[in-house]
């Protein structure tokens, strides 16, 4: 019975009820879920950081392979991610939901309870939203607010020429793990980096505040498209060795022998929400210490260049094409 139950049998308010029960209070909340706004602490020193992104169904997700609980969790974790390239200690989130009357209230439950389950894993609280009908698709979308010193913000424009290209974790799996997904497969190491990426959250906010990365960016539409955002806005080219692209075991498994070609296409299918970031010469060793206290590879995969635009090169020293730019909602 319950499995079916719909939004007419609770309402809009028995939803919003169900979801803010789920919610624990937290640290810096005056007002939460409830009145007509949240009302929240500010530090003076430190200035507020806020993110926003909206996920469709039928554009980001496919609930025909995404499950509810690991969508809850990476609706979450793509506005933690931003937040995280910047630097950002983040503190709470809105969530707002467009939802279609056929969706059950257990596939909403799941997605609180996955969302929640991130939220506490790094101690953000949800601290109000917006709920209303949709004709046929499912819209989330999550206002992230965070804080941190204006000093030791990182953003996409700081890079200077010779300073090394940084990337942490491994990038391509999302990509293939969605291409599995696409295929029927609907587990392994892949699949579950596409279905739920870990944010770099500890990762960004360390980098900045050891002031050590120039500029940083998360990867979410492919490691040449954002790559070519801190270039763009830092008026910079770069030159990046295809081969010390990090590439995790299961991906050069599933793509042993493939031409480096279809190799960067995966690698440019984006989704990977690790960090891109780059820093001085010399530096690469107090970054790799640092990631190592968190647990978390990184690697050095290039360097900025005076001249624009983006170089690949194999281990011969020859031009690799880069693949055509990320993805684009409108093109
Ligand atoms: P209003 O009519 O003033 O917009 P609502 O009835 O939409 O108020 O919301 C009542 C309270 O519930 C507010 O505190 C709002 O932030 C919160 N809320 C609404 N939808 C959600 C949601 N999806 N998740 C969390 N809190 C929500
Ligand atoms: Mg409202």
């Amino acid at each position: 019975m319950t499995a079916t139950r719909g939004l007419k049998d609770i309402g809009e308010f028995g939803l919003i009820s169900r979801i803010s029960g789920q919610a624990p209070e937290g640290p810096g909340i005056l007002i939460g879920i409830g009145d007509d706004a949240a009302a929240v602490y500010s530090n003076q020193r430190r200035v507020n950081l806020i993110t926003t992104d909206m996920l469709v169904e039928g554009v980001h997700f496919d609930l025909s392979f995404s499950d509810p609980f690991s969508l809850g969790k990476k609706s979450l974790s793509v506005n933690l991610s931003d937040l995280a390239a910047m630097g950002g200690e983040p503190r709470h989130f809105l969530l707002s939901l467009a939802i279609p009357p056929a969706t059950t209230v257990d596939t909403l439950d799941e997605l609180t309870r996955g969302m929640l389950l991130k939220a506490a894993e790094y101690c953000v609280n949800l601290i109000g939203g917006d709920t209303c009908s949709s004709p046929d698709r499912l819209v989330i979308s999550i206002t992230l607010m965070g804080d941190q010193l204006p000093e030791r913000i990182v953003r996409r424009n700081g890079a200077r020429k010779g300073d090394l290209v940084c990337v942490t974790g491994a990038v391509g799996d999302s990509a293939l793990g969605l291409e599995q997904l696409k295929k029927g497969i609907r587990a392994g190491y892949a699949v579950e980096r596409h279905l739920d990426p870990t944010p770099r959250v500890r990762e960004g906010v360390s980098l900045a505040e050891a002031g050590l990365a120039t500029a940083m960016i998360d990867i979410s539409d492919g490691l040449p498209s954002d790559l070519g955002h801190i270039l763009d806005m830092s008026a910079l080219g770069a030159r990046i060795r295809f081969y010390d692209l990090p590439l995790s075991r299961f991906f050069r498994e599933h793509t042993a022998g493939a031409s480096p070609d279809s190799v960067l296409r995966l690698v440019a299918g984006g989704e990977d929400y690790e960090l891109l970031f780059t820093i001085p010469p010399g530096k690469f060793h107090d970054v790799r210490g640092l990631m190592e206290r968190l647990g978390t590879s990184v690697t050095e995969i290039g360097e900025i260049t005076a001249e624009p635009g983006l170089v690949i090169i194999d281990t011969a020293g020859e031009l690799i094409a880069p693949p055509l730019s990320g993805y684009d909602h409108f093109a």
